[in-house]
């Protein structure tokens, strides 16, 4: 070939990664062991796996097969070493990780090609961005263990935590996981995925080399019905952290429902990326490349949705084909290729049946001419076009090189589109309209939005899902609280209430029947018929009749959620005015503070003292609220990049509260007043034996000017209707605040549309106490966190 051809071609020759040391490595290890307690310890049945290169298809080392029995050895390790961990000063974890980091940097170049081995990715991907992350999370980190005393007064460690890691980002997601826990005094058993846990491995040499303390990382590989399912169901693994595919994460809050056990789940996704008209094409081919074809588009939040307007949609997809077809696949050690191997047979047998069924739902298929290497699991990348949304390949996630591409015309159409599917993990806009792009950004449900770049990650940058895509951030000061919990938690002392002698302030000499005065339910601000036509007695500690109250069903909680989803754009307004009508609730509250204190002394029995102090606290609580609705903002990331993230916090969306029994007035505002603040909607379940201080609030409500819908109230049975709550798909988040069998009920049932969960396993907390009652705690509960990058520059 001469020189003309060679640049008529672009032709390149190979350029391969010398990967000889890490063979070598490989080689004299032939068989891995389990980490345990800083030590190699063989697995109980002394079976391995095998593990093989996919590019190749031919075997790299064998891994040790654990069983549930090794799985209580790592746990019962790094429970001895979480006493001490944890008590060790914030500077010297930090040392630690730093140590970790500068281990990592320094076989930064051992680890790239033993992850390309491994996985099949591209060795530019593992040396550029996969380890080069990873050291940055550790460096990151190592920080908040030095800050955590001073930053995160309050908090502890959680504890035991069980890590369980996908196949994808091997090292980086070992990184994810390990540098937050270690950071806040927390101690670990990994189980990597059973085809990677080779990084892995190397990882437990430098622990082993910086003389990290025995049992504060666990390294158990084997397979997921062993070891996986053992953490999940180990009684002293404190939190269970997850990443992986949406039906595993299902499976996992059913299984952890109740146990008391923390839990974050980073799950899988179908990311939208759009395009609109006025974006540089050029750029955008580029996006594309980034979006779909790195890592083979073995990536939960790859942008597998071109959504491009209807005008411009033939112009970009004409050179997208160009670009297609100058794509190289092959050899992932060759510095020269853009897209490596499929981690696995069955993964590729997957992509290819997800491919097929798309052509057989009438999509069209375009692919490049030249064909891929046929020794290893190789598979094209491939452009479907004519796909309707509802269609499974538009729908399903298939963790593959495939790029779905659709039109739309206007703005609101390409949210529309791109809000369709369960999930909601990431998105990217291309327009150089930065308004539009922030105005759409606002508008998609995703825990990452990535204005005209895509798929870049930082350890600043809290990374996770919205709706099926999981909860919990990983990175940036939101994802430290997965690791830590408030330190009352746990020890909340039964709230010390007297059950005194029935009193009132004031009796009534009346010879007039009273009036009576029923309250109905509350949806949608009017008062509301029960659907069942029944009414259900509240008595008083002494058992004297107070009153009735309605008995909500099933239906009556279909609607209330109707009418708070129909309330969203209490979201959307400012949070001055969401403040202003805070303010304005405490002050109808307070005008009527004798009838409030009056209704607590029935309804509990307490002194008239103590009721007066329950109701100013929860005027106190309201103007907290109220401060904090234009507080508590979020914040600006600096990645390394040149440019912003923005990591806003929006609203969780419709939140179901099942509210205490004790301090009925107190423990119900509590929660509905940080939800609304944060521009929730919500539907309220007073406590079932005191209910009457909560349907008392109607009409302080209606005269606070709070919109329709934006608080419901449904009396009744409270363990029934939490149910319906955690189980109705237009319910985003359930509080519940009750018995430690309801808390079960409500983490398991939360599982059909992955709702965020925040139960209280039944113990109780000093609702009069302001760090125990209210504060960041509830903030923090009320929103979840977007991250909107926004680079500078030309
Ligand atoms: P899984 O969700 O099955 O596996 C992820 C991790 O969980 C692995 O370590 C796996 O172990 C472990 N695991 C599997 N089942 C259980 C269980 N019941 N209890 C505890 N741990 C368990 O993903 P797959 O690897 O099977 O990939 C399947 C699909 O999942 C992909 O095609 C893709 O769509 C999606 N996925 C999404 C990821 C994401 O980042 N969102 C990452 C990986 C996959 P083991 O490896 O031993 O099976």
């Amino acid at each position: 070939m001469n020189i003309m051809e060679i640049f008529e071609t672009m032709e390149y020759g190979p350029a391969p990664e010398d990967a000889s040391i890490v063979r070598n490595w490989l080689e004299k290890h032939a068989q891995f062991d389990l980490f345990i307690n800083n030590q190699w310890v063989k697995p109980g049945e002394e079976r391995y796996l095998e593990s093989l290169d996919p590019a190749t298809g031919k075997p790299l080392a064998q891994v040790a097969a654990a069983t549930s029995a090794d799985v209580d050895k790592a746990v019962a390790a790094a429970r001895k070493a979480f006493k001490s961990w944890s008590k060790l000063a914030g500077h010297v974890r930090a040392r630690y990780l730093y140590a970790i980091a500068r281990q990592i940097q320094k076989h930064a170049r051992f680890f790239s090609v033993l992850e390309t081995l491994d996985n099949g990715k591209p060795i530019r991907e593992t040396r550029d961005i996969d380890i080069p992350l990873v050291a940055r999370h550790f460096y990151y980190h190592a920080g908040w263990a030095q800050l955590m005393a001073s930053e995160l007064p309050g908090y502890e460690p959680v504890g035991v935590i069980g890590q369980i890691i996908p196949w994808n980002f091997p090292l980086l997601m070992l990184a994810w996981k390990i540098a937050p826990a270690l950071a806040m005094g927390n101690t670990v058993v990994l189980k990597p995925a059973r085809y990677t846990s080779l990084t892995a491995l190397k990882f437990a040499e430098i622990v082993q080399e910086i003389g990290l303390p025995p049992g504060v990382v666990n390294i158990v590989t084997g397979e997921a019905g062993q070891v996986g399912e053992a953490l999940v169901n180990h009684p002293d693994v404190d939190k269970i952290a997850f990443t992986g595919s949406t039906e595993v994460g299902r499976s996992i809050r059913r299984a952890t429902a109740g146990s008391g056990k923390k839990l974050s789940l980073e799950l899988g996704g179908k990311s939208p990326f759009i395009v609109f008209d006025d974006a540089d094409l050029d750029s955008v081919v580029e996006g594309v490349v980034d979006a779909i074809w790195f890592n083979q588009g073995q990536v939960c939040c790859a942008g597998s949705r071109l959504l491009v307007q209807e005008n411009i949609a033939d112009r970009l997809l004409e050179k997208l084909r160009i670009r297609m077809e100058h794509l190289r696949v092959g050899n992932p050690l060759d510095k020269a290729i853009d897209i490596g191997a499929i981690v696995s047979q069955s993964q590729l047998r997957d992509i290819q049946k997800l491919v097929d069924q798309g052509v057989a739902e009438g999509a069209e298929i375009w692919q490049p001419s030249w064909s891929c290497p046929t020794d290893g699991y190789f598979f094209p990348p491939t452009l479907f076009t004519n796909v309707s949304p509802a269609s499974t390949i538009a729908q399903v996630e298939i963790f593959g090189p495939v790029l779905v591409a659709m039109t739309f015309r206007h703005p609101s159409e390409a949210v529309a589109l791109a809000n369709n599917t369960r999930y909601g993990l990431a998105a990217s806009i291309w327009s150089d309209n930065i308004n539009l792009a922030l105005d759409v950004a606002s508008k998609i449900k995703a825990g990452t939005i990535w204005v005209n770049t895509t798929n870049v990650f930082d350890a600043s940058s809290g990374f996770g899902g919205y709706r099926e895509s999981g909860y919990g951030r990983e990175g940036g000061k939101e994802g430290l609280y997965e690791y830590v919990r408030p330190k009352h938690e746990g020890a909340a002392p039964k709230p010390a209430r007297k059950v005194a002698q029935e009193e009132t302030p004031e009796t009534v000499e009346s010879s007039l029947p009273a009036i009576d005065r029923t309250p109905k339910l509350y949806i949608g601000g009017k008062q509301a018929r029960p659907d069942s036509g029944y009414s259900r007695p509240v008595y008083g500690p002494s058992g004297r009749l107070l009153g009735e109250v309605g008995e909500g069903n099933r239906k009556d909680i279909r609607n209330a959620v109707e009418a708070a989803r129909a309330a969203a754009s209490w979201g959307s307004n400012t949070a001055h005015n969401r403040a202003q009508i805070l303010y304005y609730i405490a002050e109808n509250l307070a005008s009527r503070e004798q009838e409030f204190v009056s209704r607590i002394v029935q309804q509990t029995g307490s002194g008239v003292g103590e009721a007066a102090n329950e109701v100013q606290a929860s005027i106190a609580r309201l103007f907290s609220y109220a401060a904090w609705a234009d507080k508590f903002e979020g914040s600006i990331h600096r990645p390394p990049l040149r440019g912003v993230a923005l990591a806003m916090h929006e609203p969780v969306g419709v939140i179901g509260l099942a509210c205490p029994d004790e301090y009925p007035l107190l423990g119900f505002i509590s929660l509905v007043a940080p939800a609304i603040a944060m521009g929730n909607t919500v539907i309220a379940l007073p406590s079932p034996q005191a209910p009457l201080s909560a349907t008392d609030c109607y009409q302080v409500f209606d005269t606070s000017d709070v919109p329709g819908g934006v608080i419901n109230i449904v009396t009744g049975d409270r363990e029934a209707l939490a149910k319906v709550l955690a189980e109705h798909d237009s319910v985003d988040s359930m509080w519940y605040f009750g018995t430690a069998e309801g808390s079960r009920m409500v983490e398991a049932a939360s599982a059909g549309n992955m709702k965020r969960t925040w139960v209280n396993y039944g113990r109780s907390r000093n609702w009069l106490l302001p760090d125990q009652g209210e504060g960041q705690e509830f903030l923090r509960e009320a929103v979840q966190v977007k991250n909107i990058w926004i680079p500078y520059g030309e």
